[in-house]
């Protein structure tokens, strides 16, 4: 499986490649107008229907993946338009694409191109370097401030013999590993990074919409930050241990219903701002860096039974009890609830060796039936 990871380059080239970012937001824009009219979401259809319409004073390397862009942002929308209203998605950024044919790294300089036979060099330093290194690259991504390369490589998923069960809240995120050890990682930097933008916001008091919208994307980049800083260091430590994944499947969480089938604002707001999503991702993209599996169960119950014996558990606060005498943390118990079930589920085939410590006890559809069939 082909597994990708990202560098960022900064550049101080934005006046020269103002031009490219002129051309291929035209190009986009024009290119969604047409494909819209013609009703074309397929990439090569559309490729052979307007590339001869896209003339701009660019590169012609960028006309074709500005094609590719418009086409899966237009497929991305038809999928948007089934759910309901939405306007058409038109490009206000200064971006632009690139794909590997269009630009050369040649030592430690990368070359791209911006008219025809006119190029703008960047200098990729040590660590870049040390990434790319043998590596392919893929199609580039150019902003006024950073180059974004993408680099790729085969990696095989091995079967693990380790697990770890990850329950994620509010408020921190909970691991618990197979041998029995217990991490928890301190999510509310994020809350309060997303309190502080709120903050931030309510106090600005000018009625100009340009002065607010630049007050806002300053705030919202802080917080996106502080908030991705996070992130990465908890799913670094959850993928560096070379433990197998087991993470709830959150599919359907933002589908609240009518009046957030019952929630209040807050808990709404704080359940609808949490990155889920975004740490998943990450996880999901270091674990097959690492080669490590990543399974979903499905998270019902995992918060209210209990992780040694099966039965319903009364909260205590942070903490919960059993009738059996487990008095634990709360998180830590629906950790091991998650461990357990992705431990007994039909994916892990026959490999699963189970440790002595785990709680194993609770009965899923599954190992019912092969105990069953076994006896
Ligand atoms: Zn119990």
């Amino acid at each position: 499986m082909k597994a990708t990871k990202c560098i960022k380059v900064p550049h101080n080239e934005a006046d020269k490649i103002a031009c490219v970012f002129a051309g291929y937001r035209w190009m986009f824009n024009e290119g969604m107008r047409l494909g819209a009219e013609l009703n074309i979401t397929s990439k090569r259809r559309l490729y052979e229907a307007i590339y001869g319409k896209l003339e701009q004073d660019i590169h012609s390397h960028y006309k074709s993946s500005c094609i590719f862009h418009a086409a899966s942002t237009l497929k991305a929308w038809k999928t948007n338009l089934k759910k309901g209203h939405c306007n058409r998605p038109y490009l206000k950024k200064q971006v632009a694409k690139i794909t590997n044919q269009g630009y050369v790294i040649n030592g430690n300089i990368l070359r791209i191109p911006t008219r025809p036979r006119e190029y703008v060099y960047v200098t990729l330093n040590e660590y870049h370097l040390s990434k790319l290194a043998g590596r392919k690259t893929g199609e580039i991504t150019i902003t006024p401030e950073f180059i974004i390369i993408p680099y790729s490589e085969d990696k095989e998923i091995t079967q693990s013999e380790k697990w770890v069960g990850i329950d994620v809240n509010y408020d921190n995120t909970t691991a618990t590993y197979d041998d029995g050890t217990v991490k928890k990682f301190d999510t509310s930097p994020i809350r309060r990074a997303r309190q502080i933008m709120t903050k931030t916001m309510s106090k600005v008091r000018r009625n100009d919409d340009r002065v607010r919208k630049k007050i806002a994307s300053r705030a919202g980049k802080k917080c996106k930050n502080r908030q991705d800083a996070v992130l990465h260091k908890i799913s670094k430590d959850i993928t560096s241990t070379g433990h197998g994944i087991i993470r709830e499947d959150l599919k359907g969480i933002r589908n609240l219903g009518r009046r957030g089938g019952g929630r209040s604002k807050k808990a709404r707001r704080d359940l609808n701002t949490w990155p889920f999503f975004i740490l998943f991702s990450m996880i999901g993209y270091k674990a097959l860096w690492a080669g490590l599996p990543v399974i979903a169960v499905n998270p019902y119950d995992t918060s209210s039974t209990c992780s040694a014996c099966g039965k319903k558990i009364a909260e205590e606060g942070k903490m919960v009890r059993c009738m059996c005498g487990l008095y634990v943390d709360r998180d830590e118990n629906a950790s091991k609830n998650i461990l357990a079930k992705g431990q007994c589920s039909p994916r892990l085939g026959t490999q699963v060796k189970r440790c002595g410590s785990a709680p194993a006890l609770r009965v899923d559809a599954c190992q019912f039936l092969t105990s069953v069939s076994e006896q």
